[in-house]
C-alpha cells in the first residue's frame, strides 16, 4: 500500500490523503491497461453497468480494441506503456483458464513487477487462490449489496483471509449504494475499500429511474447523492471514494497521452487531454497524384503521410495551403492509435 494525496484535480476531488491499492496508484499515472475478460456474469445486479455490447459475450477488450489473439492484449499494452493491467469482465473467475494465461503472458513480457489486479464477484477458493498465486497482485472482492448487512459470516471474509496469507493484496471494491456503512467491520481484514461513485448507463437507466435516481450534473454520469451515501465509510483511512469525474478527467485522460506518446505521427498535434489532432485531405476524382507531388516537393518528408484515399497531414499546414490544395479538407480531433473521433471540423 502506498500514501498518496490526490491531486491535481478538481477542487471537490481533493479531500483525502488515502493509502490507495498499489493498482490504483498505477491508475492514477494512466499506467494501467483495463483487460476485460468476459462477459458473462453468474450475478443480475441492477446497477450493472456493462454494455449491451459486451454483456452476456465472451469477446475479450484490451482498453476498447477487441482481442482476436492473444498478441494483440502485448501490443495494446506496449502502445500505452503499461505498468499493470486491471483484469475486469463479467466474472473473470467464470473464464479462469483463460485469464491465468493472459496474465502468465504478461508478466512473462513485461516482467514479474506489472502489477496484475483482478475483480470478482465471487469469494475464490483455496484452488482458485492457489492457481492464482504469483500470477496476480492484488485481488478486489466486489460481495453483492444483499450480503454487505452479513460480511464477517460470508465467504468473502474465508477468501480475504486466505488470500492475504498467501500474499496477496486484499480489497473490496463495491459502488456506492445505500448502506455502505455496513462494510465498517471488513476494513481490519482488508488492505484498501473502493467506492465508485454510482454511474448512470444505458442498461441500468430503467432500474435507475425506478428507485428515482437522477444525475448529479450534466457533465458525468455520476447519480445525484452517491456521494453522501459513502461519507461514513470514507471516514476510513483504508477506504478510497473514485469518483465518476476522476476516471473522466484523470485516469482516461492520462491512459490517453501515454498512447498518444507512443504511437503519434510527428505531424499529430497531442493535446492536453491526451487526443491527437491533424488534417486530411481527400482529393477530387484524378487529382491524387498532383497533390502527392505536392506534399512531396512543398512539404517536409515526416510532415505528411500518403494514406491512399486520403492525405494526412500536420493541421497547421492544411489550412496554410488551403488554396491551393482542391478537394475535401477537415481537421480531425481523435483518441490516438486510430481510436474515437473527437470532433471534425471541415476547412
Ligand atoms: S457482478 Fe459485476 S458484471 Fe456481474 S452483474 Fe454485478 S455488476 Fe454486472
Amino acid at each position: 500500500m502506498i500514501t498518496f494525496t490526490t491531486g491535481p484535480l478538481p477542487v471537490r476531488e481533493q479531500v483525502q490523503t488515502v493509502t490507495l491499492a498499489k493498482g490504483c496508484v498505477l491508475c492514477y499515472q494512466g499506467a494501467k491497461m483495463v483487460l476485460f475478460v468476459t462477459g458473462r456474469c453468474h450475478r443480475s445486479c441492477w446497477y450493472c453497468p456493462l454494455s449491451s455490447e459486451r454483456k452476456g459475450t465472451d469477446t475479450v477488450f484490451a482498453n476498447e480494441v477487441p482481442i482476436d489473439v492473444p498478441s494483440q492484449i502485448i501490443e495494446v499494452a506496449e502502445s500505452m506503456s503499461a505498468l499493470g493491467t486491471g483484469v475486469t469482465g463479467g466474472e473473470p473467475l467464470l473464464c479462469l483458464d483463460k485469464v491465468m494465461e493472459y496474465c502468465r503472458m504478461l508478466k512473462d513480457h513485461f516482467g514479474p513487477d506489472h502489477q496484475i489486479h483482478l475483480y470478482t464477484a465471487q469469494a475464490p477458493t483455496d484452488e482458485e487462490l492457489e492457481r492464482m498465486q504469483g500470477l496476480l497482485d492484488e485481488i478486489r472482492l466486489h460481495p453483492p449489496r444483499e450480503c454487505w448487512d452479513t460480511f464477517l459470516e460470508t465467504d468473502f471474509l474465508r477468501s480475504a483471509k486466505r488470500a492475504k496469507e498467501m500474499g496477496f493484496d486484499i480489497g473490496i471494491e463495491v459502488p456506492a449504494l445505500p448502506g455502505l456503512e455496513l462494510l465498517i467491520p471488513a476494513l481490519p481484514y482488508l488492505d484498501f475499500l473502493n467506492v465508485n461513485e454510482l454511474e448512470w448507463g444505458e442498461t441500468n437507466a430503467y432500474e435507475m429511474r425506478k428507485r428515482g435516481y437522477e444525475l448529479a450534473d450534466e457533465l458525468h454520469n455520476a447519480i445525484d447523492g452517491a456521494k453522501g451515501w459513502a461519507a461514513e465509510l470514507c471516514r476510513h483511512d483504508k477506504v478510497h471514494w473514485c469518483s465518476s469525474g476522476f476516471k473522466d478527467s484523470v485516469q482516461l485522460r492520462e491512459r490517453l497521452k501515454r498512447i498518444a506518446q507512443n504511437t503519434a505521427r510527428p505531424f499529430d498535434e497531442i493535446t492536453d487531454d491526451g487526443t491527437i489532432v491533424y488534417g486530411v485531405l481527400e482529393p477530387l476524382p484524378g487529382q491524387k497524384d498532383a497533390l502527392a507531388r505536392f506534399c512531396r516537393e512543398r512539404l517536409e518528408p515526416d510532415s505528411f503521410e500518403d494514406c491512399g484515399d486520403s492525405i494526412a497531414m500536420a493541421w497547421w499546414l492544411l489550412e496554410k495551403y488551403s488554396d491551393e490544395l482542391p478537394g475535401k479538407k477537415y481537421v480531425i480531433e481523435r483518441y490516438p492509435h486510430g481510436g474515437m473521433v473527437v470532433e471534425m471540423t471541415p476547412l
